[in-house]
């Protein structure tokens, strides 16, 4: 039986480990480092080049070099959080296939699974050379709030690169597993997982060999690269003030100035101050202007603590809603780069009265539990993992806000199932836009998944006829849908469409529509879900 190694594919740097004689050790890159820069260069000679060599040409071709492709896989090219995203990346993001976020490269579109699945091919290579032997099989750790299509492009990602993905899971729960596995613990314990785009927390029941997830939440607006854009604004406000510098037009000098901010985030986690110098900068009347700063320890506190402050709260709301007390958390486990700073270590210290856990490395963590589950899936019950759904799962109600179907924090697997009478006469087709996101937001918010169409309908008058849709999440997270009807026909098994919507906000009335649609005349949505989507 060949191995199955796991792997951590970071919004950063990517993290890839496998076991051996039981302990889990991570692979090493070619160049003998744990970890590989998440980031991709289509360079203008047509190489692809991958890691390190494709973060070094950061500077020279912003344009081409795609970092934090994690953040945009899977998401709707209109989405909000794509919006949001355009403005962090120097690279063109575009809508591609099925409305999703794509990127645009010298004139080419490349789709996120495409990107990352450059990265996955160059681990496969390092791994290969590195273990000696062929390797098919992988584990692939994604973040617990991934929708389904987002998991499912992770695996299509993986094949591209010529793997088997045996598993999907969730990265806390890999975390608890590099913890605990095989430790014999009965505790409960608090993932905190800041990393470069994202801050997840997960609270784990551990006993034995079972992993639990209690509950999970997060935001996904707040990551390292919010701790660096405050230090880029400081910079380019230093820069106003002392140089009378602007550097909106000049992408390849903010480039530099995000560079050296991150730097001089990383040297402030071990310093107390940091030289922030940025030689021949920009030019000015003809002169080139050398930039030379100082930041210390404390002003980078001021910039940056209502972040760590937001972690905090977002934890007190998951502990709130599982009715779960600080005191009963017995170890908070550091996830992800941003973790190291010292601001967030005395944040969890003060705030749960215990540090952070030491020894748990925070850039590696995820691929030693990835790789272990890899490990004990050729083992019968090894390992128990009961995850749940982090972001609920839901339609459109006929005020565009999202209606839950399935709530956060169900175990997964798990399945909802729900009756639709038809809303006409010799109504045959009904649709639905499916969602996954906070309950009672506007679904513009919220992660459209795709439009359920069914078109099986026998002609009949109004309200006679009942669709049943039965929906499965299974235990990685994956959506399966069926739909069947009280009158005819065998249940069907329903692949989500995608639909082009209108996005802005103007648009709320087309947007709740098509609902269920009549042969004719179009009656839109309204009306619909108010009385038809009950749980059985
Ligand atoms: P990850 O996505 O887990 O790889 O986390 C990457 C994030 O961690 C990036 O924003 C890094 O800048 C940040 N990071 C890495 N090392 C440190 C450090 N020593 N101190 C503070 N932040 C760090």
């Amino acid at each position: 039986m060949s191995r199955i190694i796991g792997i951590d594919l970071g919004t950063t740097n990517t993290c890839t480990a496998f076991v051996s004689n039981k302990i889990p050790r991570v692979i090493p890159t070619e160049s003998g480092f744990n970890t590989m820069p998440s980031v991709v260069t289509f360079h203008p000679d047509g190489t692809v080049l991958v890691g390190q060599a494709a973060k070094e040409q950061m500077l020279t071709y912003p344009e081409r070099t795609l970092h934090g492709i994690k953040r945009l896989l899977g998401r709707q090219g209109s989405s909000r959080t794509v919006q949001e995203l355009r403005g962090y990346f120097s690279y063109k993001i575009v809508t591609g296939e099925k409305g999703l976020a794509a990127v645009e490269v010298g004139g080419k579109i490349h789709t996120c699974d495409e990107i990352q699945s450059h990265i996955l091919k160059q681990i496969r290579r390092y791994a290969e050379i590195n273990l000696g032997e062929d390797i098919p099989d992988v584990v692939i750790a994604v973040p617990a709030y991934y929708s389904d299509q987002q998991r499912a492009l992770v695996k299509r990602a993986g094949s591209l690169a010529g793997w088997n993905v045996k598993r999907i899971v969730n990265e806390p729960t890999a975390a608890a597993l590099a913890y605990g596995f095989n430790r014999g613990f009965d505790q409960k314990i608090l993932i905190y997982d800041l990393g470069g785009g994202t801050f997840d927390v997960s609270i784990l029941e551990i006993t034995g060999n079972v992993f639990q997830v209690v509950a999970s939440g997060g935001d996904m607006f707040l990551g390292g690269s919010d701790f660096d854009a405050r230090i880029q604004d400081w910079i380019l406000d230093m820069l106003r003030k002392q140089y009378k510098v602007e550097l909106d037009d000049d992408p390849a000098a903010l480039q530099r100035v995000r560079s050296a901010a991150e730097r001089a985030k990383i040297e402030l986690s071990l310093l107390a101050n940091t030289e922030i110098r940025l030689p021949a900068l920009v030019e000015r009347r003809g002169k080139s202007i050398d930039v030379n700063m100082v930041l210390d320890r404390d002003t980078l506190n001021s910039l940056t603590e209502d972040l760590v402050g937001r972690t905090i709260s977002v934890i007190d709301r998951l502990l709130e809603d599982c009715h779960i007390g600080k005191h009963e958390i017995e170890e908070v486990i550091p996830v992800g780069g941003q973790t190291r700073m010292p601001l967030v270590v005395d944040a969890i210290t003060s705030h749960f009265n215990r540090s952070p856990r030491k020894g748990i490395h925070p850039d590696e963590c995820v691929a030693l539990g990835a790789a272990l589950l890899g490990d004990s899936l050729a083992k019968i019950d090894a390992v128990t993992l009961l995850d749940t759904l982090s972001v609920p799962l839901g339609v459109s109600d006929r005020n565009g806000k999202l209606k839950v179907l399935i709530d956060r924090n169900v175990r997964l697997p798990h399945k909802a199932s729900m009756d639709i009478a038809t809303q006409t006469d010799n109504q045959t087709v009904l649709e639905l836009d499916v969602y996954q996101g906070e309950s009672e937001i506007p679904v513009q918010s919220a992660e459209y998944l795709g439009t359920l169409i069914y078109a099986d309908i026998p002609p009949a008058p109004a309200t006679t006829v009942k669709v049943n849709i039965e929906m499965l999440l299974d235990a990685e997270g994956m959506l399966s849908i069926t739909a069947s009807n009280n009158q005819s026909g065998a249940p069907k098994k329903i692949t989500l469409t995608t639909v082009e919507r209108p996005t802005n906000d103007d648009s709320l009335e087309e947007r709740r529509g098509p609902g269920v649609v009549p042969p004719e005349p179009s009656s839109g949505l309204k009306g619909l879900v108010r009385s038809l989507w009950s749980k059985k």
